[in-house]
């Protein structure tokens, strides 16, 4: 059935802390992630970093996922894999982290440009920034859930990109995915409405071209179906008493 959990300020405050540990963690990726350094180095130094906070890495074995982050480069949208490959000079990559501290949940992600990027991509991140905090800033009680979605279609796609429709955001508490589902797409007129207590994962994944994707046989990274770039920026949440309240900031 499709319970939203509300959680109380007490609750948000330990979801703070956990969002504030994956917020440093995304800006320590910042300043280390460099041409040459493989994906499986990078996720290396994300989860010291993470356990260093005194967190635990939330997508390790999650489902079976084997490392501490997802980290998907150029057309791959998310659920990237670390391992061998080596992270080039212009190529953007999507950094997405969760950590859990007593017992709850925090979830960002980011995409960083390595070196010299092309102006097209450089834009496409740009404006799948300002298509998460058009969506963050309807996060307001007494809008629809689908004030949020469709805030953040329509910065999207006033640039002509597409929006990925078969992966969403979440609500997020004692569990990394909760309902609601988020959809980067739709109206204002649909889905629950957001009251105070209310938690949730905004990611809108922002596609240069189409915005249909393919899963690899890996079983975990999507692509986008053009082969074309995507860049993804996520945070998570709270709907508070007097306007959203972002709890992944460093
Ligand atoms: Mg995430
Ligand atoms: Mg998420």
């Amino acid at each position: 059935t499709f319970v939203i959990v509300l959680k109380t300020a007490e609750q948000i405050e330990v979801m703070a802390r956990a969002g504030r540990v994956v917020g440093r963690t995304l800006d320590m990726v910042g300043t280390v992630i460099r041409p040459g350094m493989t994906t499986g180095q990078l996720d290396r130094l994300i989860e010291d970093f993470i356990r260093a906070e005194g967190a635990i890495p939330a997508f390790k074995g999650y489902q079976g996922f084997p490392a501490s982050a997802c980290i998907s480069i150029d057309d791959e949208v998310v659920h990237g894999i670390p391992g061998k490959r080596v992270i080039e000079e212009g190529v953007i990559v999507s950094v997405d982290i969760g950590a859990i501290v007593d017992d709850y949940y925090g979830d960002s992600a980011r995409t960083f440009g390595i070196g010299e990027v092309s102006e097209e991509k450089r834009r496409l991140m740009e404006w799948t920034l300002k298509a998460l905090h058009a969506g963050i800033d309807k996060a307001r009680k007494g809008n629809r859930l689908g004030a949020v979605s469709a805030a953040i279609q329509q910065v999207a796609e006033s640039q002509g990109y597409g929006v990925v429709r078969q992966l969403v955001g979440h609500g997020i508490g004692r569990a990394m995915h909760e309902e609601p589902q988020v959809p980067n797409f739709g109206s204002p007129a649909d889905g629950p409405v957001l009251e105070a207590g209310m938690v949730i994962a905004i990611e809108p994944m922002i596609n240069m071209g189409t915005y249909e994707v393919r899963t690899l046989p890996d079983g975990w990274t999507v692509v986008t179906a053009d082969g074309r770039p995507s860049a993804h920026f996520e945070h998570t949440v709270a709907v508070g008493p007097d306007g959203p309240r972002i709890l992944t900031a460093a």
